[in-house]
């Protein structure tokens, strides 16, 4: 196994037992990076000097006998709308290009503090707004599974840079499904906490009450181990909740005998793909192999649920994105003759259709006249989603879902119709409306053979729970470990792209392709039936 394969709880390891160097792997992940991202295009900047830099003084670190920390020498990408200390910082936006943070997140100090080496910034949807990264100021990433698809997105170049192990982990930004929608998209593990758990501090605002940072990794154990080092109060975001420290690597057990699971009815209604439909229609059926109780639900509001995001999330935009005049960040258009036209020209030339339309959609339902029926409604609905959840709770220890509808899809496909693009987001924008925390996980492959994400969805700061049942699935399952082929970079990437690494998918045609497909390893069978 070559050392960018490993997962980051397996680098750690070997870091910690002095077998590998942190500036080994750290130039390992590097030149990896080098030879496929020209064909993945998951980064906007890969910070090299900075990462051998930090790697060699980790390795002195070791040297003089220190511990090795959590995360010693994992090489870790950060999705580009977090604040990076002299590195630029741009939220794939042409409005922030030059922007260079004289500060980190506090989800970045974090990770350094707990040996993470952040490699780069990865590619995303402008200021996080859309489901595929094509929205991108500056190019679209591919879908390591299939170059002519989409990620997923709003974080898609985080997750495309796990999958195609140009990072061993990387953090997303969820405001509406944007780090388990392209998780599930790309195959991998991506986790959006309880709203307040993780500080939003320095990260770039799209809607302040639906904005949550998570990790994107390559198995759940992983997305304990960054959880457990971003979470906790920082009292420099006033929305971040004091609470006690947790060690999320300890409740991994794989046991859900007697864990009552809720199915919300809702969530398996039309517009799902058949392919999606029976991967999770066969983890389900592993889950109570393995002993839960699965569970019929309702979440009556879930109707709504897509309409609500869609008007609380541009409203907060458009009052968040007004910060952006060409004379605080990055881009001004040049040659203007006063200050009006010269804020009018940069936010026209800086800003992108999509994010123009939600400031457009945030402004009207904000304005005067408008507010009552639309916003505060909105406020309204969402208050009964969340009560949905709170019913459904308290009989269920979790819920599950297919996180997406689809599988990846096509570029170009949703591009023109932007309500069918923002139907990608219709099973994970609830969770951000609600606040609570919410994982997707591979369980299994779909049309085209395409990975196929379930999410999980947990109580109010238990993620505990939610990351116990997706550990049992994982380890009950080999979903997690198929991973794509990426061959021949160099070439530009023409020739790259397949998935021979994907076996039998749970859409039922059951061709398993030679070189071992994942397969459920426990009892039953119908994954690859
Ligand atoms: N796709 C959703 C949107 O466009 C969610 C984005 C996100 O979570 N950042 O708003």
């Amino acid at each position: 196994m070559r050392l960018y394969e490993l997962t980051a709880h397996e680098l750690k390891e070997k870091i910690e037992r002095r077998e590998v160097g942190v500036e080994q792997a750290v130039r390992a992940l590097l030149d990896r990076i080098a030879e496929v991202d020209e064909a993945v295009r998951a980064y906007v900047t890969v910070a090299r000097e900075q990462a051998l830099a930090k790697a060699r003084a980790a390795d002195e670190r070791l040297a003089r006998g220190e511990p090795a920390r959590p995360l010693e020498g994992v090489p870790v990408a950060i999705k580009d709308n977090m604040c990076t200390r002299g590195v630029e910082t741009t939220c794939s936006s042409k409005i922030l290009k030059g922007f260079v943070p004289p500060y980190d997140a506090t989800v970045v100090e974090l990770l350094e503090r707990a040996g993470a080496i952040i490699v780069g910034k990865t590619n995303m949807d402008e200021f996080a707004m859309g489901s595929s990264t094509e929205n991108s100021g500056f190019f679209p990433t591919r879908n390591p599974w299939d170059l002519g698809r989409v990620p997923g997105g709003s974080s898609g170049g985080s997750a495309a840079a796990v999958a195609s192990d140009e990072a061993v982990a990387a953090l997303g930004s969820d405001t509406g499904g944007s780090v388990r929608q392209p998780a599930a998209l790309c195959g991998v593990v991506g986790l959006k906490p309880t709203y307040g758990l993780v500080s939003r501090y320095g990260l770039v605002a799209f809607a302040s009450s639906l904005d949550q940072i998570g990790p994107i990794t390559k198995d759940v154990r992983d997305g304990a181990l960054v959880l457990g080092v971003i979470a906790g109060h920082d009292p420099r975001d006033s929305t971040s909740v004091p609470r006690k420290r947790c060690d999320y690597l300890k409740g991994l057990v794989p046991d859900v005998r007697g864990m009552r699971i809720g199915v919300p009815k809702e969530y398996f209604g039309e517009g799902m793909a058949p392919g999606v439909r029976a991967a999770v229609g066969a983890a389900l059926k592993t889950l109570q192999d393995m002993g839960a109780i699965l569970a019929d639900v309702s979440l009556p509001h879930s109707e709504y649920a897509l309409a609500t995001y869609y008007i609380v999330a541009p409203a907060e935009a458009s009052s968040n994105l007004a910060r952006y005049d060409g004379v605080r960040y990055g881009y001004r258009a040049p040659g203007c003759p006063d200050s009006v036209t010269m804020m009018t020209q940069t936010r026209s030339e800086g800003f992108g259709a999509e994010v123009k339309r939600r400031i457009m959609l945030g402004t009207y339902t904000l304005s005067a006249g408008y507010y009552e029926a639309y916003y505060l409604k909105a406020l309204k609905v969402r208050t009964l989603i969340t009560r949905d959840f709170d019913r459904a709770f308290e009989k269920c220890d979790c819920l599950v879902s297919p996180t997406s509808p689809t599988v990846a899809f096509r570029f170009g496909e949703k591009m023109d119709d932007p309500l069918a693009m923002y139907l990608s987001d219709i099973y994970t924008v609830t969770a951000n409306l609600a606040g609570i925390p919410a994982v997707s996980i591979p369980c299994g492959f779909g049309e085209d053979g395409m990975p196929v994400g379930l999410q999980i969805l947990g109580k109010h700061y238990d993620e505990a729970t939610v990351l116990r049942v997706a550990y049992a699935f994982e380890q009950a399952t080999d979903f997690h470990k198929a991973k794509p082929v990426l061959r021949d970079a160099g070439a530009g990437g023409a020739a790259m792209g397949g998935a021979a690494a994907r076996g039998a998918a749970a859409s039922g045609d059951g061709s398993g392709e030679a070189g071992g497909g994942p397969t459920r390893k426990a009892a039953g069978g119908e994954a690859d039936a």
